[in-house]
């Protein structure tokens, strides 16, 4: 496969391989089914760049009843200044385990927002697993229990992240040079 592509104007390198992201996903995702045991979570993806990183993880968790449902958040930092707003609400969570999934915690504002409002609900626990976290570009703190992948500064797309609604479906994550 080759590290470079250019595809409708955008040049992009080769992150992660299929193999590098389906072997660190089964290793979190091993530590999931370890720390559920006896548990029935609800995993709870962030639309829309979750769905296929959710969708892997779920499938790897062994012995684990779960529940999937996802919510979904705006951030428009043009017109708002970065304040973050609903699209889709969470379902009620009081007493649940919930596990949030999100692609990418870039500054913090949208996971920051989506975890007060959980919380206000009194889950029983709240946890966050992220696909790939970029800890130098942080500007609200977040504990991030799950994490596959921590990255530099950079713009990644493929295996759910886009850029203007493409490449999700790419099953590498490459970054935009
Ligand atoms: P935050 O509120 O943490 O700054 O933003 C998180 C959201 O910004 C992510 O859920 C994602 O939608 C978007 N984002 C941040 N960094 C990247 C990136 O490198 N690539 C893509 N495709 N989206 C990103
Ligand atoms: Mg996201």
């Amino acid at each position: 496969m080759p590290s470079q592509k250019e595809i409708e104007g955008y040049k992009l390198e080769l992150l992660y391989s299929k193999e590098k992201i389906e072997e660190a996903v089964q290793k979190v995702a091993q530590r999931i089914s370890h720390d559920y045991q006896g548990k029935h979570p609800l995993f709870l993806g962030v639309l829309r760049g979750c769905f296929i990183f959710l969708s892997d993880l779920v499938r790897s968790i062994k012995d684990v009843p779960l529940e999937v449902d996802f919510v979904q958040v705006s951030r428009y930092v043009e017109t708002t200044g970065g304040d973050v707003q609903w699209v889709k609400t969470p379902p009620p969570c009081s007493g649940k385990d919930v596990v949030v999934v999100e692609d990418i915690v870039d500054e913090g504002p949208t996971l920051s927002f989506v975890l007060r409002d959980l919380h206000s609900q009194l889950p029983a626990s709240l946890k966050v697993c992220t696909l790939l976290n970029k800890p130098s570009r942080r500007k609200i703190p977040i504990f991030i229990d799950y994490g596959v992948f921590d990255i530099p500064d950079l713009f990644v797309v493929g295996y759910g992240l886009d850029i203007e609604g493409r490449f999700r479906e790419l099953p590498e994550i490459y970054f935009l040079k």
